[in-house]
């Protein structure tokens, strides 16, 4: 603002200065016209050099600014200054993405940049060993033509990538590669691909461990509950200071054999895949078995038991495994709720799924306990459990079970007042043969159907 006032005052001066000349001349009109036209042609000549310096090359520092002075020197500076402060901005920006390459170059993971058009954007190094990626020839090429597994196209274009997937290598069966995906920008993607087939091994051997440990100790353990139990079974003669240990002894080599059976049924969870060919159970009669079943071994509580299922239901699994998850539920409801406590399992639609519920009244779980609840050996409280006899496996088998059925499990509890196991299936699992619904049902306290109460 300044220097714009003194060139104004500058003007001023020379044409009240040319004006005087002009009138000693007895032309003014003629001199100041003279005087306007070389104030033009010198702006005009500041103008080119301001031109010819911003067509020049402006990445070497070489191009300093033309001298000038008053109100073209500042514009000369002024456009430096910007150009300076552009020129520093693109070169930290340079910075990091070239520390983002050699970095990402230096990863052992492969890292890929997909465009919103599902084509190859940019690589690093590792995705040419891993995927077999190659420099320039694959850019732009889609994706789903270089890897050509139909699972890898399922996980691709599902866009639910929660979960990574495992795959074999393209063109390497004996490697297996991990590949996560996350979603950025306008619909692009960044791909992460690992190589797993060292984890895949260990993680095979820790299963075959387990399993033949289990296995290995099965024998054992049911040759010395046995003679435990002859022993019991003849404990006249026996001086009484042995009568207890062996009564201890015979109760601690039950709980391994539930241990060992446990640990058994989790190794061929895990290494079993699931029968193709499902069966489908009347959940109605599955709930009731499990019912009589866990009233038969918790008899003395004298719980009161509620099974509220429609008859027509039934579920599409494996009958075998479907039981022993909700027996495990059924048994854990009655183990953690006090005598004359009430056990509801209940089936039925929800808004996006299917769920099979257990519901007691008893001791509840703590808030801080639940999300580890199916942890293998986790317990909320160990000399609870080992007094109930659990294993500390039954919620791990649970999960499990239910993963293989395309199933969750979600707790809910509240210390004191009880809790809530749900198994939230899909309901493309469950099989209506007809809307009869179950009869002679009343209500109870809590505003349930309360069709079979014992
Ligand atoms: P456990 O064999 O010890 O019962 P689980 O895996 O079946 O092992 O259960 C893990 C822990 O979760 C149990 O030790 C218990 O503390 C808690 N739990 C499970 N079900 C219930 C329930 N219905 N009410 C209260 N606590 C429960």
């Amino acid at each position: 603002m300044h220097t714009w006032r003194t060139e104004l005052k500058r003007l001023l001066v020379l044409l009240a200065s040319t004006g005087l000349v002009g009138y000693l001349l007895g032309d003014i009109v003629f001199i100041w016209f003279l005087t306007l036209a070389a104030y033009v042609a010198l702006n005009i000549f500041q103008l080119r050099r301001l031109y010819r310096w911003l067509t020049r090359d402006h990445r070497s520092n070489r191009s300093d600014p033309p001298e000038s002075f008053g109100l073209w020197g500042d514009i000369f500076d002024g456009i430096y200054r910007l150009q300076k402060q552009e020129r520093k901005a693109s070169e930290y920006l340079e910075n990091i993405v070239n520390k983002a390459q050699e970095s990402s170059a230096a990863l052992e993971m492969a890292v890929i940049m997909i465009d919103k058009k599902d084509n190859l954007d940019w690589w690093n190094r590792a995705s040419e060993d891993l995927l077999g990626l190659k420099y320039p020839g694959d850019k732009s090429q889609s994706i789903t033509n270089l890897i050509r597994d139909p699972r890898f196209a399922e996980y691709f274009t599902s866009e639910n990538y929660d979960q990574p997937l495992q795959m074999n290598a393209p063109g390497d069966s004996t490697r297996i590669l991990e590949f996560q995906i996350a979603l950025f920008g306008e619909h692009e993607r960044l791909m992460i691909v690992r190589d797993i087939t060292q984890l895949h091994r260990l993680e095979l051997m820790r299963k075959d461990f387990v399993g033949n440990v289990s296995h290995e100790l099965g024998t054992p353990i049911t040759v010395i509950k046995g003679y435990l139990e002859a022993i019991l079974d003849n404990m006249e003669g026996m001086d009484v200071k042995w009568q207890k240990p062996m009564q201890q002894m015979h109760q601690q080599s039950i709980r391994m054999e539930n241990i060992v059976k446990d640990l058994l049924l989790l190794s061929s969870l895990e290494t079993k895949t699931i029968a193709k060919q499902q069966d489908e159970v009347s959940l109605h009669r599955l709930l009731s078995e499990i019912k009589n079943d866990t009233l038969h071994v918790f008899e003395k509580k004298q719980h009161d038991f509620i099974v509220d299922c429609r008859q027509d239901l039934q579920i599409r699994g494996d009958r075998g495994e479907l039981y022993s998850a909700f027996s495990n539920l059924a048994s854990n409801a009655a183990k953690y709720t006090a005598a004359r406590g009430t056990l509801i399992f209940k089936a039925g639609f929800s808004e996006n799924s299917f769920d099979i519920e257990f519901i007691d009244n008893g001791i509840g779980i703590e808030d801080q306990h639940l999300p580890r609840l199916t942890e293998r050996f986790y317990r909320v409280d160990v000399s609870r459990s080992s007094e109930t006899g659990g294993t500390g496996l039954g919620l791990a088998i649970v999960k499990h079970i239910l993963a293989r059925h395309d199933a969750e499990l979600i707790v809910h509890s509240a210390v004191g007042q009880g809790s809530r196991f749900i198994c939230k299936f899909p309901p493309s699992r469950i099989i209506e043969a007809g809307a009869k619904e179950v009869t002679e049902s009343t209500l109870t306290e809590n505003g349930m159907s309360k069709t079979e109460v014992l």
